[in-house]
C-alpha cells in the first residue's frame, strides 16, 4: 500500500468510528477517538480507551497521560507526529472504568483494520489491555520493557510488540514513572530489531540510513528521531524476547495497568 492508501484507510476507519453504535459506549461518548497519526510510520503505539479530555476533544492521549506520553517520546528523541497512536477501545468507558469484553470485542475490527492499513514494524502497547490484544496471557510486570513478535491474530501483519505500562499508571504510582521513562530506551532498539526481522521475512527492505555520519556505530542512541535510526540494530539489545522480571512484581495486581 502507498501513503495514500493507508491515509485513505485510516480516515475510512475514522469515519466509521466516529459514527459507531457498535457498543453500549456509543450511548454516553461525547465523542469518539480513532486515532491520530502519520499513515507513513513504522511505529504504532496502542492504549486502552479514551478518558475525559480525549472524550472532549476526539483525540487520543491529549490528557495527563498523555502529557507524559509526549514525554516519554521526547526522551528518546521522537515526536507525536512520527507515530500513529490509538486505543483499544475508541470511546469513553464511563467513569474511565475498564472496558468491558464485549466492548473489546465490539470495537477489535477497527484495530484490525487500523494495524493492515499501517502494517506496523512495532507496537508498543500501553498497559495491560492493549497488551492483552497483541500477547494473550503475557503479564505486564513480567514483560514490560521486553519486545516479542505479536500475535497475528492481534492484526498486526508482521510486527514485534513492545510492552510498556500505562502511563495513567505512573500519575497514580509515582515509582513507575522512571520505570516508564526506562522502558522507554528500549524501544528504539525494538524498532531495529523488528526492522531486521521484518528484512529477514521479506516483507519490507530496510530503510535507507537517513544520517548516519561515516562509520557510526549501528545502534539505537535515544536521540535518534526514527527517520534517523540506523537500518542495523545494534548488537546489544536491552528487550529480551522472553521476559526478564522477577514473577512475583506487585503491579500485576493492580487493575489500572
Ligand atoms: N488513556 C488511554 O488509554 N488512552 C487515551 O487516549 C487516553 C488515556
Amino acid at each position: 500500500m502507498i501513503d495514500a492508501e493507508r491515509r485513505a484507510a485510516l480516515d475510512t476507519i475514522g469515519a466509521e468510528v466516529a459514527v459507531c453504535t457498535r457498543c453500549r459506549l456509543s450511548q454516553t461518548r461525547t465523542k469518539a477517538v480513532p486515532g491520530e497519526g502519520t499513515e507513513a510510520t513504522e511505529v504504532i503505539l496502542v492504549g486502552e480507551g479514551p478518558g475525559f479530555n480525549e472524550d472532549r476533544q476526539g483525540r487520543p492521549f491529549v490528557g495527563q497521560a498523555g502529557a507524559l506520553l509526549t514525554e516519554l517520546l521526547g526522551s528518546v528523541g521522537w515526536t507525536r507526529e512520527e507515530v500513529f497512536i490509538t486505543n483499544v477501545v475508541k470511546c469513553r468507558p464511563p467513569e474511565n472504568r475498564d472496558p468491558e469484553p464485549d466492548e473489546i470485542a465490539a470495537c477489535a475490527p477497527f484495530l484490525s483494520r487500523q494495524l493492515a492499513a499501517l502494517d506496523p514494524a512495532l507496537v508498543v502497547t500501553l498497559g495491560r489491555f492493549s497488551m492483552a490484544r497483541f500477547n494473550p496471557g503475557a503479564r505486564i510486570g513480567q514483560v514490560h520493557g521486553t519486545y516479542r513478535a505479536a500475535d497475528p491474530e492481534s492484526g498486526a501483519p508482521v510486527a514485534l510488540t513492545y510492552a510498556m505500562y500505562h502511563p495513567a499508571a505512573a500519575l497514580h504510582q509515582g515509582s513507575l514513572k522512571a520505570t516508564l521513562f526506562r522502558d522507554m530506551e528500549g524501544v528504539p532498539t525494538a524498532l531495529l530489531e523488528a526492522r531486521k526481522t521484518r528484512a529477514e521475512l521479506n516483507q519490507a527492505p530496510p530503510p535507507e540510513p537517513a544520517a548516519t555520519a561515516p562509520g557510526a556505530a549501528a545502534d539505537a542512541t535515544t536521540t535518534q528521531t526514527i527517520a534517523q535510526l540506523p537500518a542495523e540494530p545494534a548488537s546489544a539489545i536491552p528487550g529480551e524476547p522472553d521476559g526478564h522480571t522477577a514473577e512475583s512484581d506487585p503491579t500485576d495486581q493492580l487493575g489500572l495497568f
